[in-house]
């Protein structure tokens, strides 16, 4: 079984990952989702286990000492982590994953595993991204604050990854990263090569 590969979505808060992602996965139902750790109080609209793990300082602290994060960074004052457990066993049986984490985690992730493909999600505009964290209506005004502060910085980031899509709209969008993953499983590398050259070629002939 050829190994899978790490998909890694960043993007200021609010440009519209989480829709995207969901989006993608309508119309990829064999995308596995990465569900990250945080000790970020959890929104009305969150599961425990579905959208994250949400933990305590403490724990959050003992799983870094542990090893237990392929990587983990602080968004606006809380600890955002990937478990490495559920990501080295996908990736084990073939699967792409997806991740939705910051620019900090995502170069620690270029560090670890510089084969994951990593797409920046832009916001069409600034004033829009502000309407799209107000609309969403899950941030304090002083969470939407830090968030947009953070915004100019992140966009920077951008330009060490390898593919960028700008979020007009949700489909156009969804339709580009399934493009872009449907690419990328093409790639040589991440073909199972000679299997299809048994199929096609017979396994006496190689
Ligand atoms: P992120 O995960 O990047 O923080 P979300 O996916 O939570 O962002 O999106 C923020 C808000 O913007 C949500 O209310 C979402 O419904 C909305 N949104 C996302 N993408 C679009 C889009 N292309 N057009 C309009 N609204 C969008
Ligand atoms: P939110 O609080 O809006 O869910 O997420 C805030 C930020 O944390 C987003 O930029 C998101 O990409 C990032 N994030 C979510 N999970 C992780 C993670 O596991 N690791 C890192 N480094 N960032 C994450």
């Amino acid at each position: 079984m050829k190994r899978g590969f790490l998909v890694i979505l960043s993007g200021p808060s609010g440009a519209g990952k989480n829709t995207v992602l969901d989006a993608t996965m309508d119309r990829c139902s064999d995308l596995q989702y990465s569900v990250s750790a945080t000790t970020r109080p959890r929104r009305k609209s969150e599961q425990d286990g579905v959208d994250y793990f949400f933990l305590t300082e403490e724990e959050f602290q003992r799983r870094v000492r542990a090893g237990e994060f392929l990587e983990w960074a602080e968004f606006c004052g809380h600890s955002y982590g990937t478990p490495l457990a559920y990501i080295e066993e996908c990736l084990e049986q073939g699967h792409v994953v997806v991740m939705d984490i910051d620019i900090e985690g995502a170069r620690q992730v270029k560090d670890k595993m510089p084969e994951a493909v990593f797409v920046f999600l832009l916001p069409p505009t600034m004033a829009e991204l502000e309407n799209r964290l107000r609309g969403r209506s899950t941030d304090s005004d002083e969470a939407i604050r830090q968030r947009l502060g953070k915004a100019l910085e992140e966009l920077k980031a951008g330009i060490d990854y390898d593919y960028v899509i700008l979020n007009d709209k949700i489909a156009k969008s969804a339709a580009k990263l399934e493009a872009i993953i449907t690419a990328e499983r093409c790639r040589v590398k991440h073909s199972e090569y000679f299997e299809l050259l048994e199929d096609i070629v017979g396994r006496n002939r190689e």
